[in-house]
């Protein structure tokens, strides 16, 4: 007897596919069966994710994203729809860091991290939410997946990452919203807050003196991998999760116990 986590008929929206974790994301649920859509603003990126996908024998599509540009998610999620069918999955993974302190942040500063960290996030999952409503016919095992990407940073303050923690814990509090207001149509939503895990965002910091400091006072001593986060996706995406709904779960290798 053995079970098994399956994902075949099922259609995932990736966002921010065309690095790290987004890429990574894609991949796990392709590789667990679904068909996956890759928005990002790179499509030459997206297109050799794609090519990878395919390789190994899953579907997977493109469609051009600017999560800061509500006419373009729309267009995308109609396009990814279009392509792929109706979303079952939306991993709404898309997101941007800046540093500085709070007293030095200015205008562009606020506008570069909100835009794509907070309202980014909230339109691209809103736009898939409404499509998602329009289809339940009251049928409790149709099944709906957002997952919010928020971070360690929405649950405890970095030095000089307090606007990148400020948009997480948005996205925090959007996840329960979302899940409190959108759970009677089927739709469980829930965030995951990763620690360290070395991808393009922090990839130049972690080759500094600083950041080697920083990786030297985690309680492993060591940055996590994009592949370290595949079973608490697939847990969050499986239709056998159908009571987690509203949950924020960290997945920092115990920073933020510490
Ligand atoms: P990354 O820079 O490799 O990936 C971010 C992705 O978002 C990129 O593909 C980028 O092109 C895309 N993106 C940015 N702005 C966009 C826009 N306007 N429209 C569409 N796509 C856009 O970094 P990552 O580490 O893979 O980050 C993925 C998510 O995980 C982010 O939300 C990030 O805040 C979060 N996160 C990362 C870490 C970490 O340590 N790497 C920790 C906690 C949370």
């Amino acid at each position: 007897m053995g079970i098994e986590v399956n994902f075949e008929g099922k259609v995932a929206l990736i966002t921010g596919a065309s690095s790290g974790l987004g890429a990574r994301f894609a991949k796990v649920l392709a590789m667990a069966g679904a068909q996956v859509v890759l928005a990002a603003r790179r499509m030459d990126r997206l297109k050799e994710l794609r090519a990878e996908i395919e390789a190994e024998g899953g579907a997977a599509h493109v469609v051009a994203l600017d999560v800061t540009d509500y006419a373009s998610i729309k267009a995308a999620v109609a396009h990814a729809e279009t392509e792929a069918g109706p979303i079952d999955i939306l991993v709404n993974n898309a997101g941007v860091s800046s540093s500085q302190r709070l007293i030095d942040v200015t205008p562009e500063d606020y506008a570069y991290v909100m835009d794509t960290n907070q309202r980014g996030a909230f339109f691209v999952a809103q736009e898939v939410a409404r499509r998602m409503i329009l289809r339940y016919k009251g049928d409790p095992r149709k099944q709906h997946r957002i997952i919010n990407i928020a971070s360690l940073a929405a649950l405890r303050v970095v030095p000089q990452l307090g606007l990148y923690c400020m948009s997480k814990a948005a996205v925090v509090h959007m996840t329960k919203s979302m899940a409190l207001e959108w759970g009677q149509f089927g739709i469980n939503v829930n965030a995951i807050c990763p620690g360290y895990i070395g991808t393009e965002i922090n990839l130049d910091y972690f080759d500094s003196e600083q950041g080697r400091q920083l990786l030297a006072t985690l309680p492993r001593r060591r940055l996590g991998k994009p592949e370290d986060l595949d079973g608490l996706l697939l847990l969050l995406a499986a239709e056998e999760s159908h009571l987690l709904n509203g949950t924020i779960v960290n997945a920092d290798d115990g920073l933020g116990v510490a």
